[in-house]
């Protein structure tokens, strides 16, 4: 994969509010907010809006609000709304005493419903769904008006205050906006403001079995909290007519709705509704399962807050669609953990190394730096024996052309150790396949001096009495395809690779205690993480955020 562009490009939507606070709109303030809805885990491309509103805010002085907008009690809950202010939180943002929910406002919304029926501006339907679409036209052909629309606001009044009392049946009727069916905007043809919905909220419990549209608490919400610009993604743009017009029609406060693009990331789906599918139906093991584009799924596979910020920045904010490349979040992480991760040796494949000429009962500690970014970071002491473990692919008994690690007679640097030059190797005499490799060690070579002659390969290594056993998983992307939401059925694009669960892996054994989520580079391989869920005293299981770039890979393509 070639290095991903890396440009900011301006923010358009700074660039407005900056305009805003200097003319003084508003007062020169600065109020935004970040409205999920609880119906599942925050993702990547929430990363983008959170960044997005609370860095304008933060820039600006200003602050911005955390609000729940939680109209939908039957998807919505409680393990949503608590996940969603971890990740928020995680993600290093604040919103101090502003958490807000929309169902703090069901009241004065529904008092501002009665505003609109008493002006003849809102009534009482009796259309099914079906009947609803039928009415209401496409994008070429006007909407036809309901036989409800005329009823006398006297009517619509009693009907609404009986709706609330739950004397009709889910669906039987709903609230709604009476403006236009002949209008070009589908979203002006009379939107329903209210539907009928008898069921548990998690917060409002069972007082209301009466629940706001989206599109009718949103607007309405963002005013009473004050917002000054509402930022949201370019599918309200057609929208905010309807905002307006609400708004407009109570002669509220009137915050300043600004779209722009959402994020789109390759390889991977965004849509709540397809998460939760993936989990549903099993195919990851939750909403933070690693391969998961969720903020829970990348904390487990080992990103940082602050590679997630620097991929926000970098991806910058427009208002054209596209799509980001997997690559560039890659890139960021690798970039954050080169500078910050320690570093350590970890045989993925274990294959015996056994050095003839070391002495049995001998063992060293050798020096090691942790990080060669850092000086701060220091070094470790790793042991060294006669019996180690290097990686099967770390040999070849028949090596190809540019092939640089251990195969007999030639001599190959061990990391930090010695130089060692491989005398033989012991076979399977089933499989044929080769259990154990012997070399001698040059003694004068400690530290890896080879004394001026040239050896061309370094490769890392356990001592295999002194080394753990650990787990390791291995994560591809989750779709074979860069856009799997083309696909009719997204699931059929799953990429059957994207999970390889290493069991006999070995570490060196300063790993040992090595904390929940803490993040290693193991030399040659790529950033790992402890896993946070399955690790414990009694087992380590390191996830794979990201391989390092792959050059032998890349040679053998290319055949370079
Ligand atoms: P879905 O499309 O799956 O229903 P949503 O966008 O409705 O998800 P919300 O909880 O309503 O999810 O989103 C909260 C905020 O995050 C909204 O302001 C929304 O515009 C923004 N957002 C959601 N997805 C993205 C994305 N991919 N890129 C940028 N912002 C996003
Ligand atoms: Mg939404």
């Amino acid at each position: 994969m070639s290095e991903p562009e890396i440009a900011k490009p301006s923010n358009f939507i700074r660039d407005l509010v900056a305009a805003d606070t200097k003319s003084g709109r508003f007062g020169g303030k600065v109020v935004t907010r970040f409205p999920p809805e609880p119906n599942g885990y925050l993702h990547i491309g929430h990363a983008k809006a959170i960044c997005l509103d609370f860095g304008i805010a933060r820039e600006f002085v200003g602050r911005c609000h955390l609000r729940f907008d939680d109209t939908n009690p039957t998807k919505e809950s409680q393990e949503y709304v608590d996940a969603i202010m971890g990740d928020v939180r995680w993600l290093g943002f604040d919103w101090g005493e502003h958490l807000y929910h929309a169902s703090d406002y069901f009241e004065q919304l529904y008092e501002w419903a009665v505003k609109l029926i008493k002006a003849g501006k809102a009534y009482v339907d009796e259309l099914t769904v079906e009947e609803m679409r039928e009415h209401r036209g496409t994008l070429t052909e006007a909407g036809t008006e309901s036989p409800y629309r005329n009823r006398s606001v006297a009517e619509s009044l009693d009907l609404f205050e009986r709706m609330r009392r739950g004397e009709f049946p889910d669906g039987s009727k709903t609230l709604r906006a009476k403006i236009d069916m002949t209008s070009g905007n589908i979203n002006l043809r009379d939107p329903v403001m209210y539907r009928i919905r008898k069921a548990t909220h998690q917060r409002t419990g069972d007082k209301w079995c009466l629940y706001p549209m989206y599109d009718w608490a949103h607007g309405q919400s963002d005013s009473i909290e004050g917002v000054t610009h509402s930022i949201c993604t370019l599918e309200y743009e057609d929208h905010r007519p309807l905002y307006d017009w609400y708004l407009d029609q109570l002669g509220v406060h009137h915050p300043q709705q600004i779209e722009f693009a959402r994020l789109n990331l390759s390889h991977t789906v965004m849509s709540k509704r397809k998460l939760l599918a993936l989990v549903n139906e099993g195919r990851v093991s939750g909403w933070d399962d690693p391969r998961m584009p969720t903020l829970a799924g990348l904390r487990r596979r080992g990103y940082t807050p602050e590679s997630i910020r620097d991929f926000c920045d970098r991806i910058g904010v427009a208002k054209a669609d596209n799509l980001v490349q997997m690559a560039l979040l890659e890139h960021c992480i690798r970039e954050d953990l080169n500078r910050r991760a320690r570093r350590a040796m970890a045989v993925l494949r274990p294959l015996r190394l056994v050095i003839e000429n070391y002495p049995e009962a001998q063992v060293e500690t050798l020096e090691a730096v942790n990080n060669p970014e850092d000086a701060t970071a220091g070094t470790r002491k790793v042991p060294f024996s006669r019996v180690l473990y290097i990686e099967q692919e770390d040999f070849r008994e028949v090596p190809p052309p540019k092939y640089f690690r251990m195969s007999p007679g030639v001599e190959v640097r061990l990391r930090y150790a010695y130089v060692v030059k491989c005398t033989g190797l012991v076979k399977d005499p089933r499989t044929s396949e080769v259990t154990e490799v012997h070399c001698t060690y040059d003694p004068r070579s400690r530290g890896g001096d080879s004394g001026g002659r040239r050896v061309k390969g370094t490769i890392h290594w356990v001592s295999a009495s002194h080394s753990l056993g650990a787990e390791v998983r291995l994560y591809d992307a989750l779709f074979t395809v860069p856009k799997p939401d083309e696909a009719e059925d997204f699931t059929s694009l799953l990429n059957p690779r994207s999970l390889e669960v290493l069991r006999n892996c070995r570490v060196e054994p300063v790993l040992a205690d090595a904390p929940p989520g803490s993040r290693y580079q193991f030399e040659r391989q790529g950033y790992f993480c402890v896993d946070a869920r399955d690790s414990g005293p009694e087992r380590l299981v390191f996830n794979r955020t990201v391989p390092l770039r792959d050059t032998w890979a890349k040679i053998e393509k290319g055949g370079a």
